[in-house]
């Protein structure tokens, strides 16, 4: 009996030192929302998810009182936590809340500035200092210049007028603009960023500033600027980092904004450095370039054997997902020999399944008609005698012959 009853102790206080250590398992991050003229009850379980999916943070959401709710009530205990992501654009927070965050901050807390929560607060003074630049809220030259890229030359402009606006959703390209701070090492200077709003004329203090990354906000797509706008921007204030992304305009799930591989990333990445400074993830396999988007409706990073595993099923009309990432991957590897071999081997395994589609042979055809190497020559040629694979594989060929 007594040992019965020593094994079930030790098993009792080993199981209580696995959940503590769940429990401590990552940075305290707390995400404020609840009030909000975007759909917050879909944003924010997805800020949650996408932070949680690194390992490195345990997230919990703090709901506010509702519009015109006394705001009192709302007094969080800042200090129990290593990040503040804001996802809310409403009423103001009590002087004693402000206080504590603004302290909070100064004190190295870190911070996440999500889309519209750069809309919010148009008149409390240090919250826009930490976004460093925001929009609407009748924000004009009182709180600050315009801050853009012209031409490749960074432009701090005075003139008078409105602050905030955006065309019509679309898919973007983003462009890295410091390509040396923690956030951006290692990512490509260019890539497609799935449909969303394209923030621009923002305005604020804009002090302690820095732009990683920008896109153009074409007046051809409607509601264009003809500027390169910031999208990405690092903060300090006080001792605090402040990650700001004005990416992200949440659809139900998320949609295609925060499904982007691209948006995901670099939110995990921002979100690490305002903690620490410093940026330990790796750059996922599957980050987008400027051939395509990169979609993950579930968050999580799509692997080179998952891609591979699953473009043999590719049907044009269901997903791009896989093959995107493929494509995306390939462009990335352009002028690289033996990564291109390597990919091309895996290619054309599928190419020869007799499991997989036509729709992906044709697609990997494609692919392979600017990157293949002879290594596919004879393999592509016994598809010309394939009635449904026999133009591409001629094309194909073609392209190839003439390398
Ligand atoms: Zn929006």
């Amino acid at each position: 009996m007594k040992k019965q009853y020593l094994l079930i102790l030790i098993i009792a206080t080993l199981s209580f030192l696995f959940s503590a250590c769940k429990n401590e398992a990552g940075y305290k991050t707390l995400i404020i929302t609840g009030q909000n003229n975007h759909n917050w009850k879909a944003s924010s379980p997805v800020l949650k998810q996408i932070l949680e999916e690194t390992g490195l943070f345990s997230a919990e959401i703090m709901i506010t009182p509702e519009k015109g709710g006394d705001m009192k009530t709302f007094d969080p205990d800042f200090s129990k936590y290593r990040l503040v992501v804001i996802d809310y654009n409403g009423d103001s927070w009590s002087e004693r809340t402000n206080t504590a965050f603004v302290d909070f901050v100064k004190n190295g807390g870190g911070v996440v500035i999500y889309h519209a929560a750069d809309n919010s607060f148009p008149n409390w003074k240090e919250y826009n200092e930490m976004t460093g630049l925001g929009g609407w809220g009748e924000r004009n030259q009182k709180d600050g210049p315009y801050v853009y890229y012209k031409n490749n030359q960074l432009v701090t402009d005075t003139s008078a007028g409105n602050g905030g606006s955006h065309g019509k959703r679309r898919e973007f390209l983003v462009l890295t603009r410091i390509t040396d701070h923690p956030i951006t090492r290692g990512l490509p200077v260019a890539w497609l960023h799935g449909t969303d709003e394209l923030y621009s004329q923002l305005r604020g203090p804009a002090k302690n500033m820095q732009i990683l990354a920008t896109a153009f906000a074409d007046s051809a797509a409607g509601g264009g600027t003809m500027r390169d706008e910031p999208m990405l921007m690092t903060i300090t204030f006080g001792k605090g980092r402040i990650f700001h992304t004005t990416m992200g305009h949440a659809d139900v799930g998320g949609g295609p904004s925060m499904h982007c591989a691209g948006f995901i990333t670099t939110l995990q990445r921002g979100a690490e450095w305002a903690v620490t400074g410093d940026v330990t993830q790796k750059v996922p396999w599957d980050f987008p370039s400027a051939a395509g988007v990169v979609l993950r409706p579930d968050f999580k990073e799509i692997t080179l054997d998952e891609a591979f595993t699953h473009i043999g099923n590719y049907d044009i009309a269901k997903s791009t997902k896989y093959l995107s990432c493929i494509q995306s991957h390939l462009r990335s590897l352009s002028g690289d020999e033996a990564g291109l071999l390597s990919m091309e081997k895996m290619m054309v395994k599928v190419i020869k399944d007799k499991n997989a589609t036509i729709d992906s042979k044709k697609l990997l055809l494609h692919e392979l008609s600017w990157m293949g190497s002879d290594y596919s020559v004879p393999v592509i040629k016994d598809l010309e005698a394939n009635a449904e694979l026999k133009d591409e594989a001629e094309y194909a060929l073609s392209r190839l012959q003439t390398k």
